[in-house]
This record gives structure tokens, C-alpha cells and sequence, in this order.
């Protein structure tokens, strides 16, 4: 089914600061920073409310999975090249002959195998999926498309159709 109407979101406040590096066997960047943008666009059909879905539960949701991104430093912790081992307050990330500890508050673990903007996008799909389905604000949705950016013009986009369509 086609999708009648979409909303778009990105704000200011979805905005976050994060250091990372991309890492796999034989290539590793220098741990380095970007303040990346996140977009989020919904597609779906009017509800009987009159809206797609209520706007406020998706700047919200979005806004606590931005929060916690923000001023860390990103590790893939499926990276098939790190070794990561927790150490009382750090995190020791191991990549070949280099080290990095730090302190553990500052690091966000990320179930995802490479800190690229594509991979972050999917990551934040995930999230907005969760939140938006333990909100029950499912209902309508056709499709969800979540954007990250690591600069002007250098957006990863992340589509994926939503499945739960009850009617
Ligand atoms: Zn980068």
C-alpha cells in the first residue's frame, strides 16, 4: 500500500557530539569527532485522529536516543577487530597494537559492528521502532526513514518498511 502522507523531523535538538573511529582488519582511523544530525521521516496513513501519529511521542523518542549518543565516544561492540574488556570504571578498546582506556561514563556500547553513519542510522531505526511500539504508536506507520549525517551534505539514510499495519 502506498503511503498517503509523511512528517518529517530534524531539529536542532537532534543534534549529538560524538568521537569515533571506523576500524576493520588492517585499517583503523584516528579516534576523531563529528556533530552529527539526525532526521527522521514517517510515512502513513491518517488515523482517525487526524495525524500520521502523534508528532510529540516521535521528537520525544528520538530526542532520548540522541541524548544518549551525545558527547560519548561511539564503540561498535560487534566489531570483528576490537577487543573490548571492562576494567572497574574503564573500558579498554584493543585494536591490534593500539590501546585505548576510557573512562566507562564516556563510552556508549553500541550493538552494531562499525560506527559509520549507515550503521548508526540502523541503529537509531531500532531504537525509534521500540519506543514508538512500546508507546503503541505503531498504528498507521507504512514506513520509517531515519537519516544521520556526520557534516552538511554527508547524510547515511536508513528505510525500512514497518510491518505492524493494523488498520
Ligand atoms: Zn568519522
Amino acid at each position: 500500500m502506498a503511503a498517503e502522507f509523511s512528517i518529517h523531523v530534524a531539529k536542532e535538538n537532534l543534534k549529538f557530539s560524538a568521537a569515533h573511529f571506523i576500524a576493520y582488519p588492517g585499517f583503523r582511523e584516528p579516534l576523531h569527532g563529528h556533530n552529527y544530525q539526525v532526521g527522521v521521516r514517517v510515512e502513513g496513513r491518517l488515523t482517525a485522529t487526524g495525524y500520521v501519529l502523534d508528532f510529540g511521542i516521535v521528537k520525544q523518542a528520538t530526542r532520548e536516543i540522541v541524548a544518549q549518543l551525545d558527547e560519548r565516544t561511539l564503540i561498535p561492540a560487534q566489531s570483528d577487530c576490537l577487543t573490548i574488556e571492562r576494567r572497574g570504571n574503564s573500558i579498554a578498546i584493543r585494536y591490534e597494537g593500539d590501546e585505548f582506556v576510557l573512562p566507562a561514563a564516556d563510552v556508549c556500547l553500541l550493538p552494531i559492528a562499525h560506527s559509520s553513519a549507515e550503521e548508526l542510522a540502523r541503529y537509531v531505526w531500532g531504537q525509534l521502532y521500540a519506543a514508538l511500539a512500546n508507546h503503541q504508536a505503531l498504528t498507521g506507520i507504512i514506513a520509517m526513514e531515519v537519516s544521520v549525517a556526520e557534516g552538511p551534505g554527508q547524510a547515511a539514510i536508513y528505510r525500512r518498511d514497518v510491518s505492524q499495519n493494523p488498520s
